[in-house]
């Protein structure tokens, strides 16, 4: 018996197809307008070439007396006509091999540890970057890249059920910088990771990451102004204290005007003399934002004790409180906790370590001086 050869046709469109073609004089119609929406669903070959087509082929078009209709090839080639050489109605529709293709590339995606780059995708699937790159998006509705972000989504979305930290679940599913992650997890997670965890509430923070001579900067804004700029030497680890610093909130990776933001914190931090033109949003108990409050009048280029502050903001006797303030800044250089030292002048500890406390002296002590000079 003779095998049915129909490739692969929805069963609800053919019927409906079957339906609309029923009559020779739908098909012509269909031929007459090469609807492409019909290749599958029957042939016309042309008694005068010979040759049998789809409906969308491109060929010049037949006269009506010297058309037939066949339901499939196998009639049409048992009848004596050969495949036409334009349309190729012997193999796979284009369409058809495309959507294979783009098949395998989706499953390159999501088999690879690290997103395969589109000279890799396309390399793989023989055809040029920029074919490769349309075709895929006109099938899959997304970029080859975006689509790589979502199938890694899914993985964190899976991970963030099982493991303890945000952190952890995104190297699990393969995202190598926090930074990136979060800057990419709203459209991955349709939320943050924190917000996913805690249940949606709090307040909304954005971040991001950047370098300046200190080491790692991690800067964060809420509405109303810049809520922290920690420095350090490792993201992650910055990342997780603004966790801890805001556990409630919603921590967002910055946007393109963030960078701006970003750019002008790191600006301000090579040159603390020159101030900071930006809103602080200072959130702490009343107590610690006197202190920070009094930290903030304290001239670049100077120090000033423990007792010092505590005397400014009328509290002789709370040095130890105090020195807890300026621990539990956030606001790096802003607010500038590196300027308060012991009360025998010597440097005591900086949450962000001594070192950085000494090179941010100097700094300013250099910018003052030069300052003066011009
Ligand atoms: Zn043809």
């Amino acid at each position: 018996m003779k095998k049915n050869a129909i490739v692969s046709v929805d069963a609800g469109s053919s019927a409906l197809a079957t339906l609309e073609h029923a009559g020779d004089a739908a098909r012509w119609v269909a031929v007459q307008t090469k609807d492409a929406g019909a290749d599958g669903q029957f042939y016309y070959a042309v008694r005068t070439t010979g040759v049998y087509c789809r409906p969308s082929c491109a060929s010049r078009p037949a006269r009506r007396e010297n058309v037939l209709f066949y339901d499939n090839r196998e009639e049409a080639e048992a009848a004596g006509f050969r495949p036409c050489k334009r349309c190729k109605p012997d193999q796979a529709a284009l369409a058809e091999q495309y959507a294979a293709t783009i098949a395998q590339a989706c499953k390159l995606i999501e088999a690879a540890e690290q997103a395969p780059s589109l000279t890799q995708l396309a390399d793989a699937v023989g055809m040029s970057q920029y074919h490769f790159h349309r075709i895929f998006k006109a099938i899959t509705g997304v970029t080859p890249k975006a689509y790589a972000t979502a199938h890694r989504g899914k993985r964190v979305r899976q991970e963030l059920g099982r493991t303890d930290t945000v952190t952890q679940a995104i190297y699990d599913a393969g995202f190598n910088s926090n930074g990136r992650f979060y800057a990419s997890s709203t459209q991955v997670l349709g939320m943050t990771p924190s917000r996913f965890r805690a249940g949606g509430a709090g307040t909304e923070i954005r971040f991001a990451l950047g370098e300046c001579s200190l080491g790692t900067i991690l800067v964060a804004a809420t509405e109303q102004g810049v809520c922290a700029i920690l420095l350090g030497n490792e993201p992650d680890t910055l990342i997780a204290q603004l966790q801890d610093s805001f556990p409630r909130a919603v921590l967002l990776g910055g946007d393109t005007g963030f960078e701006q933001l970003v750019a002008q914190v790191v600006g301000f931090v090579e040159a603390p003399a020159l101030g900071l033109d930006l809103p602080l949003d200072v959130r702490g108990t009343a107590f610690q934002q006197r202190v920070w409050q009094a930290l903030r009048e304290i001239p670049a280029g100077t120090t000033v004790s423990y007792r010092d502050v505590a005397e400014r903001i009328g509290a002789p006797k709370a040095m130890r409180a105090v020195a807890q303030a300026c621990a539990a800044n956030k606001i790096a250089v802003a607010i500038p906790c590196h300027r308060v030292v012991r009360n025998d002048g010597v440097l005591s500890g900086y949450r962000w370590g001594v070192e950085r406390k000494r090179s941010l002296l100097d700094k300013e002590t250099r910018q003052v001086a030069d300052g003066d000079r011009t």
